[in-house]
């Protein structure tokens, strides 16, 4: 089983908690902090009973080596203002001045510095994650976006407690992407875009059985457009995935499950000027670049039906405005559905939030990788790694 925050007895005790602070930083200052906002709750809850709060995280990709430019630092000033307390920001994430920094008893909430900054972090060195677990008592692991990766400060380190458990992100998480994976409310619909389908495979394999309509649209559409042997100009397709689309064309049809691809796109030449409606077939020289008006009222009808929903891909080159309507759509359409929808995958969220729509669903999941694992049926490390004995 796994704890739940609520369920560890925090009072009096150094409690470590791995965040994702992964966000993206320029010129000192955070460009977009909603992976951060996401585990303020966490945080609040553990600096409201914990003798001391340890906050952990990595930041971009220092590749093991000091680097000031993936400093934490505009993180702490960031936390120090939303949590309105001082944030420590320690030197380093273990050694002797973190050891004294943590044991300070005028220190509450302590940032330790990029877990990255030690190679020995991603390779989930033995000593390196005993040197993490001896800074605490009571280990939280909140990063559900880096839960797919089996690193000391994810996994490793786990090991060393007794008293663990998830956060509230990474148990929001894992019950809303547990209740896709069970699927038990019908009429479940999902809605798979982006470029590639090989990213989405395993997805596929592992919804087809539980889903009543699967929705294909984006780049991935066109190579099993192609498959069906329908011309798709010069749209992006994996040659190599062409017959792997038809296999899936194929299970889907045996498994009763309405697999729509669009029927009409919005096109343009390498220049992408002149946008122009074509019908299923697009002519040479012209790329498919976002589903038709026909496909958008065709994925509505779907849609409306919708108890359960998954979206993971826009379907279309969404931060270009001429190509963006239909992922707009898919995204109204599913903020007004009434169903349970959960959102994955950094842009697809992204388009949410362009659409101003981040209120009117369900969940907005917070991993890229870890989410699509997730969705595969595969375990993830980082869960893993919380489990005891009851
Ligand atoms: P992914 O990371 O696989 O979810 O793909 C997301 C990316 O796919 C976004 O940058 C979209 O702009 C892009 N995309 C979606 N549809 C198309 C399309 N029809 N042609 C080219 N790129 C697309």
């Amino acid at each position: 089983m796994i704890k739940r925050l609520n369920e560890l007895e925090l009072k009096g005790k150094r409690v470590f908690v791995r965040v994702d602070f992964n966000v993206p930083i320029h010129q000192g200052k955070i460009s977009e902090s909603h992976r951060i906002e996401s585990v303020l709750p966490t945080l609040r809850f553990v600096i409201g009973r914990a003798e001391t709060t340890l906050i952990a995280s990595h930041l971009g990709r220092p590749g093991g080596k000091r680097d000031p430019a993936s400093s934490l630092a505009p993180v702490r000033d960031f936390l120090e203002q939303a949590l309105a307390s001082p944030v420590a920001l320690a030197p380093d994430c273990v050694g002797s001045e973190v050891d004294a920094l943590v044991r300070d008893p005028q220190r509450k909430i302590i940032l330790l510095e990029n877990l990255r900054f030690h190679k020995e972090e991603e390779k989930n060195d033995p000593g390196f994650a005993r040197a993490l677990a001896a800074l605490a008592d009571v280990y939280v692991n909140d990063a559900f976006g880096a839960a797919h990766r089996a690193h000391a400060s994810t996994a490793g380190m786990a090991a060393y407690f007794q008293a663990k458990g998830a956060g509230l992100l990474m148990q929001k998480e894992m019950d809303y992407l547990g209740k896709i994976l069970a699927g038990p409310d019908r009429p479940f619909v999902a809605v798979l875009g982006g470029a590639k389908v090989s990213d989405k495979i395993g997805v596929i394999r592992n919804l087809l059985p539980k889903l009543d309509s699967l929705l294909i649209g984006g780049g991935m559409a066109y190579t099993f457009l192609k498959a069906q042997g329908i011309s798709i100009g010069r749209s992006l397709v994996e040659e190599g995935r062409i017959e792997l689309a038809r296999e899936l064309l194929d299970q889907a049809k045996a498994a009763g499950v309405a697999l729509l691809l669009p029927t009409d796109h919005i096109a343009a030449g390498k220049d992408r000027k002149n946008p122009t409606e074509t019908g299923v077939a697009i002519p040479e020289g012209l790329a498919g670049l976002d589903i038709g008006p026909k496909t958008r009222s065709l994925f509505h009808q779907e849609i409306r039906k919708a108890k359960l929903a998954l979206w993971n891909g826009p379907v279309g080159l969404f931060e270009d405005a001429r190509f963006s309507g239909g992922t707009l759509d898919v995204a109204h359409a599913l903020a007004d559905s009434g169903a349970v929808v959960v959102v994955a995958g950094g842009d697809t969220v992204a388009a949410v939030m362009q659409a101003g729509l981040q209120d009117r669903f369900t969940h907005l999941s917070t991993g890229g990788g870890a989410t699509l694992e997730f969705l595969e049926g595969r375990t993830l490390p980082g869960v893993a790694a919380l489990e005891v004995n009851a």
